[in-house]
């Protein structure tokens, strides 16, 4: 297949959602490099803003006064990273995508390596952290104990540590962008699509500016996305469980019932009675719970509604 040409070689896709005071720094370190990639491709950076309230916007359009390749979506509102993330894939017109955060702890010197691997003919070029020790002893353990749940659960692997930050080639984005569905669990999406992946490593820094806008509950939401998303094993193990129960119960009342005949009815003790109750309530609500976590998303797929929604677009013709 040949391949079209673009007019842009490297789009750099950068949600933010109020980082005025980091736009300006990013931007300082990320040209230089993006200009120095070997063969100059060209590039534009587009951000897109997820709804901020302190002047975001302000800070990108007066830095594209300057270089016409910084572009921006304006979102209507917050519609979330992964959203954000999607209105990029739309909108870029690079050969390459990269998306990457605002704050800089990813090192936009690492684009240059990927772009190395891409044009040595691989479709999605991974960046994953080799520390993460600027991430805090609970938010490690916690992501660590999600890669292991999600890739036991899950016939696609994602590779673990890997962030939003990677290249994926036009063909992965024109996949990606293809697939129908809301919930946008973009990692999972990769694996999924089954390009040729490799990665290069990276360390993680600290935020440079500005502070974190997820929080442990957010965290969580997304890990459910992401279980949700790809795989239906919490739904069905359910029916084994019961199976399981059930079998357990009935030997149980067999023998209850050969208890009574043979030694007489001695009304046996509360606290047993009491542990099956509770046993039987929690595994009945954790189960129906679960059913809620995937009706709810059936609900919203079903409701076909745009993934995000722009207010307005900066260098950038809507794209079909
Ligand atoms: N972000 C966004 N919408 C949101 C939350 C975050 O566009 O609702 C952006 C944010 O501005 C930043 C990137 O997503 O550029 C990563 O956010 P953050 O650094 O807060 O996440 P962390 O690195 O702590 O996981
Ligand atoms: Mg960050």
């Amino acid at each position: 297949m040949k391949s079209p040409t673009y007019p842009v070689v490297l789009t750099i896709i950068v949600p933010v959602k109020n980082e005025a005071d980091g736009i300006e720094h990013f931007l300082n370190r990320i040209v230089p490099v993006l200009e120095n990639i070997p063969k100059k491709p060209a590039w534009e950076i587009i951000f897109v803003d997820d709804g901020s309230t302190d002047g975001t916007l302000a800070e990108i359009l007066s830095s594209r006064s300057k270089d016409s390749r910084i572009c921006a979506v304006e979102l209507s509102r917050n519609f979330g990273k992964e959203a954000a993330l999607s209105a990029g894939l739309d909108h870029a017109r690079g050969a390459a995508v990269i998306p990457i955060d605002v704050d800089l702890q990813d090192p936009p010197e690492v684009i240059v390596a990927m772009v190395e691997k891409w044009r040595a003919g691989f479709e999605v070029v991974c960046g994953v952290r080799t520390n993460r020790q600027t991430d805090g002893f609970v938010k490690r353990s916690t992501a660590n104990l999600y890669y292991r749940i999600h890739n036991w659960l899950s016939d696609h692997k994602i590779i673990e540590h890997a962030g939003d930050f990677r290249l994926m080639d036009r063909r992965v984005v024109e996949v990606v962008r293809r697939l129908p569905e809301r919930n946008r669990f973009m990692k999972a999406l990769f694996s999924w699509s089954g390009f040729r992946e490799t990665t290069v490593e990276y360390q993680r820094n600290e935020r440079e500016a500005g502070t974190t806008k997820f929080n442990y509950f957010k965290l969580w939401r997304l890990a459910l996305d992401g279980i949700t998303a790809t795989t239906t094993v919490p739904l069905r193990i359910w029916s084994y469980l019961g199976f399981v129960l059930a079998a357990v119960g009935l030997v149980f009342a067999g023998w209850l019932v050969l208890d009574t005949i043979l030694r007489g009815n001695s009304v046996p003790g509360y606290s047993s009675l009491m542990v099956a109750v509770l046993v039987f309530g929690g595994i009945q609500l954790l189960s129906l719970g679960i059913l809620g976590e995937y009706v709810g998303r059936i609900l919203i797929e079903v409701k076909q509604r745009p993934v995000y929604i722009v207010r307005d677009s900066f260098g950038l013709e809507e794209r079909e």
